[in-house]
């Protein structure tokens, strides 16, 4: 049995505090360890992917994303760059200050990006694109499942997720628990079958339309663009 309010607040309380420092080096350009240097390269390709996608549709002024999850602004800032409009949020404030610090310095104007701190399933609004990214790994399957539910009935038209896939379960089970040793081993990393997020994707209305793997070292992220099939 699964308990969604304490996962998510022991997920919310590790990004507020030793999760938060270290993604915010992973997610950074500073100096870090060889493992997360690994990951920071994976996670950098999962998001150069995603970037490629959309820019190749060639309609990013025109869209609204709504990034769930979005960390310190990975992937927010880049898209608001090239044009798009952007509702990100996040359920870790902290995650959430350091990415409004970011935008504002890397930015010329921010007015199209909004950043709220907020926990996924409580979002509301519709958006062209609703993307969510190397979040489902923090919870198990079930309650991943009724977040890509909230998730599609955000979307008017695609829903972008990445997950770590459960074909190499023993891998990064055993490399991601580096990330989380000892007392600060506050979440735990969740695989998903590929069949299982596609068939919940398929009963809310979705149908897989491009696909990708990143996998280095120690990061395996499987992205999966789902469109509107009804
Ligand atoms: N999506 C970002 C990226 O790829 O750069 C961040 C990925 S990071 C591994 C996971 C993020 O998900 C953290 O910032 C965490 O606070 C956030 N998160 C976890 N559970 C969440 C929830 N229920 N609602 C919103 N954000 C959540």
């Amino acid at each position: 049995m699964t308990n969604t309010l304490d996962d998510k607040a022991i997920v919310k309380d590790y990004f507020n505090a030793t999760g938060f420092d270290r993604w915010r080096r992973i997610y950074g350009d500073g100096e870090v360890n060889k493992v997360q240097k690994d990951i920071r390269i994976g996670h950098q390709q999962t998001l150069d992917t995603v970037i490629g996608w959309l820019e190749s549709d060639d309609n990013l002024p025109n869209l609204s994303i709504c990034d769930a999850g979005c960390g310190v602004g990975s992937l927010s800032i880049p898209l608001a760059k090239a044009g798009a409009t952007i509702f990100a949020s996040d359920i870790s404030e902290k995650m959430v200050t350091e990415a409004k610090e970011r935008a504002a310095k890397e930015l010329a104007d921010t007015s199209k990006l909004t950043f709220a701190v907020q926990d996924l399933e409580a979002l509301t609004g519709q958006y062209h694109t609703v993307i969510c990214l190397d979040v489902l790994i923090h919870y198990p399957t079930e309650e991943a499942l009724g977040m890509i539910k909230h998730l599609a009935s955000l979307a008017q038209s695609r829903l972008i997720l990445s997950f770590a896939p459960k074909t190499c379960l023993l891998t990064i089970l055993k490399k991601i628990g580096q990330f989380f040793p000892g007392p600060s081993k506050t979440t735990r990393a969740y695989q998903h079958k590929e069949k299982t997020i596609v068939a919940a994707l398929n009963e809310n209305g979705f149908k897989i339309e491009r696909t990708s793997m990143t996998s280095t070292r120690f990061y395996f992220s499987r992205i999966l663009e789902a469109v509107r099939s009804e």
